[in-house]
This record gives C-alpha cells, structure tokens and sequence, in this order.
C-alpha cells in the first residue's frame, strides 16, 4: 500500500480522509522572527494553530497539506506538535517561497545544486529532524517567471524527477504563469500529473484554466475567503462550471487560510481581516461554501472526489 510522509512519519494512503490541501498553521519569514523577535507572538501563534486544527478536525478533517516553504518559516517541529495534539495528519514539503528573491545561499547554487538540497530532505528529514516531506514547493506570482525563479523551478523538476515526489506551485493567474511553469516542467521531463497548480481559482477565465487542464496538471480552486484575489461567488461559479465540463478529478478546495502571518503590521492586518477578507478562515469551506456549492448542485460523490480522491492521487502520483 503506498504511503505518505507526514510529521508523524509515513502514513497509509487510505488513512488521509477529508484533506485540506493548502492551509498553513502559521506564515513568516525566519529572517524576521530570528531578527526581530518583538514582532512576534510565539503564544499567540501556537494558540491561533490549535484553534484552527482542532476546528478543522471538528468538521471531519484528518489530513492538513501545509506548503509552508523556506522564506515563510516551515518549522517541522511547531507542525508536528499541531498534528500531535489535534490528532490531525500534517503533510510538509521541501522548496522555496519565493516571488524572485534568493539569498545568497541559494543564488550561489545552480539548478542541481538546489535540487540537491531539496533530495536531501526527501532522503534524510527537515532540519535535522526525522520527518520527511511529501511534496516539493515553488511559486511565481506578479514579477512572472524571472531567471531566478525558473532556476528554481528546474531545480524543483530535477528534485522531483530524483525523488518522484510531487511538486506544488504556487501561482499568479492574472499573469498567467501557470503555463509557463508547466512549459518549464515539461522541458525538465516532469509527468504532468505530479503537478498541482496552486492559486488557479483566483481566476475565473475559464479558457486559462482549460488550458492549464490540457497540459495534465492539478489544479488549486484553493483560496477561499481571499476576496481581494477573487470573491467567493465568481470562485463558486468556477468550480461549479469546471464540475460541469468533468473535471472533479484535477481539481482541490481549500483556503489558504494562514493561523497568523507577519506580512502585515497588526493594524493593518486588522483592517484587512474587517474590510477586505471579512469571511477567510481554516473552516469558511465547510461553514458556508460547500453547502452553498451543494445546493447549486455539486454532489457528494464530487465533493469526496475533490477532498479525499485527488489529495490521496496526487500525493502518490
Ligand atoms: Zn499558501
């Protein structure tokens, strides 16, 4: 039976369950935290993380993909200890979060020997710890696919093509990078459905999205609640035209929710939570846009497609 690693060490397919496949229990920047650590909460963000776990586990949840990568402090040791307390599965992956920036640690290195750190993790554990990752991540947003950031993506097909784990990339639709990405994943030899396209229901171009489906990859319809990318309804009327066209089996919901994020200072974060993103949480999918996509005629049978089939499918692709 093929199994996945999560932090409590490799689990069977089968025990994944309802999966939340892009939702992080908490999002900063290391640099930040090791500089200036009176920016930071370290109980407020343990106890905002178990809220959010516990809550999820509450609506059937067993499994939580957490793409938190270098750059937005993936810390396998806080991930284990949420998993360890909700009972829930934690899945991380091995990559980098960036939108161009590398450090010099990373810039210094050419596309193997990037790969080589990320194959590193797959074959030895995350940051000296035993845990391994199940996936590898990258992103291109706004600034597209610059040099920087196609070396990173090289770096991740090579990494993945070594290790044949599944690769996770964040994207930009209103740029349209997620057809680049897949073209530098096809020169590097990657199978397409390894792939997963994060971020493609923040648009609602129907004819971009078909043309990423054509090149075999998965899809994310993973940030609900980020009104600011796209509100809910045009997000709903996406899923539901793209079930329409049969395609539940390439695609994944989820919200990106992040338990606490330092991009922004708390007054601002205060001011978007109120204006701009009133309904983003770890559970708004199971309070109120899964019965609403239900009604408007999603089924069952779709839904599990879309929360236990592909998560468990793409995992072991
Ligand atoms: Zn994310």
């Amino acid at each position: 039976m093929p199994t996945v690693e999560t932090t409590g060490g490799p689990v069977d397919v089968e025990q994944l369950g309802l999966t939340l496949i892009h939702e992080h229990f908490r999002a900063a920047d290391e640099a930040g935290r090791l500089q200036f650590p009176h920016l930071y909460d370290e109980q407020a963000e343990w106890d905002a993380a178990i809220a959010d776990a516990n809550a999820v586990a509450g609506h059937g949840v067993k499994t939580v993909v957490e793409p938190s990568a270098m750059l937005l402090t993936r810390d396998a040791a806080f991930s284990k200890r949420v998993a360890d307390e909700s009972g829930l599965n934690v899945v991380l992956a091995t990559g980098i979060y960036t939108y161009d920036y590398l450090p010099q640690v990373l810039s210094n290195r050419d596309e193997d020997g990037i790969a080589a750190i990320f194959v590193h993790e797959v074959e030895h554990g995350i940051q000296g710890t035993p845990i391994k990752p199940a996936f590898i991540k990258c992103a291109a947003d706004a600034p597209g696919v610059t040099p920087n950031i196609e070396k990173v993506h090289r770096a991740v097909a090579r990494a993945s093509n070594a290790t044949g784990k599944p690769i996770m990339a964040h994207s930009h639709p209103s740029s349209a990078t997620g057809l680049e990405q897949m073209r530098i994943f096809s020169e590097e030899g990657v199978d397409p459905a390894k792939v997963q396209i994060a971020h493609t229901g923040d648009t609602d171009d129907l004819d971009y999205i078909e043309r990423l489906l054509e090149t075999g990859c998965w899809i994310g319809m993973d940030r609900y609640g980020l009104d600011l990318f796209l509100p809910t309804e045009p997000r709903n009327a996406t899923v539901l035209a793209l079930l329409e066209k049969g395609h539940a089996d390439r695609m994944f919901l989820s919200q990106d929710y992040c338990s606490s994020i330092d991009w922004f200072p708390r007054e601002v974060q205060e001011y978007l939570k109120a204006n701009e993103v009133p309904k983003w949480s770890m559970t708004f999918l199971f309070e109120e846009v899964i019965p609403e996509l239900k009604e408007r005629g999603m089924t069952d049978e779709q839904l599990d497609q879309m929360m236990v089939d592909n998560p468990k499918r793409w995992l072991t692709a």
